[in-house]
């Protein structure tokens, strides 16, 4: 669904579908050369990541393997406690592997931080994360995040995977939600 269509539900434009686009490119170049001769397994997290694993993994000119992993927070209500359930995991062991985890969108860090380690624990050789996108302000861990496609303000985001009430997840674009769907 486009801008057009979504019409006064979305109060503003963070991101077009070309402007995503060309940012994954970016970050697939610079992927590429980071990961040269080393073998890479792209693992997207379920359901928010599902656009960026596939633009970003078709922007890719490289082999890569790719797999799914869904987590919920427990927490009250929208807010993140750091507490991860596995609801779906890894089809395959990740021992030795060079991992890249594809995520939405991180905003305290929290969700991120403990996938990061619950995969090193696996054994992984390498785990590094690329977002589409990040809330600086709203970090409460430190979790390095290699590959980020823009930085944005603390604002409920949707589009582009990115739900509110499982609703939106469809939009080419990404947008910050007008405060009458919610308040
Ligand atoms: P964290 O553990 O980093 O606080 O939480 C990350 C998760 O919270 C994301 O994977 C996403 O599901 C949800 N989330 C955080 N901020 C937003 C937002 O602005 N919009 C949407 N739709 N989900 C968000």
């Amino acid at each position: 669904m486009d801008l057009a269509t979504s019409g006064s539900d979305i109060e503003k434009v963070i991101a077009t579908h070309e402007e995503i686009l060309a940012r994954l490119q970016e970050l697939a170049r610079k992927v590429e050369a980071d990961y040269k001769d080393r073998d890479l397994l792209l693992i997207g997290v379920l359901k928010g990541a599902v656009m960026t694993m596939a633009d970003f993994s078709r922007a890719l000119q490289r082999h890569v393997e790719m797999d799914w992993m869904a987590v919920s927070s427990y927490g009250s209500g929208t807010k993140s406690s750091g507490v991860v359930r596995i609801l779906k995991d890894l089809d395959r062991d990740i021992t030795g592997r060079e991992v890249l985890i594809i995520e939405d969108i991180v905003d305290t860090g929290l969700t991120l931080s403990w996938l990061k380690s619950n995969l090193e624990s696996r054994g992984a050789k390498s785990v590094e994360i690329l977002t589409m996108l990040r809330k600086p302000e709203a970090a409460k861990v430190e979790v390095e995040v290699k590959y980020v496609g823009f930085d944005i303000p603390i604002e409920f985001v949707v589009g582009y995977g990115l739900d509110f009430n499982e609703k939106y997840r469809n939009l080419d674009f990404i947008g910050v939600l007008a405060k009458h769907m919610y308040a």
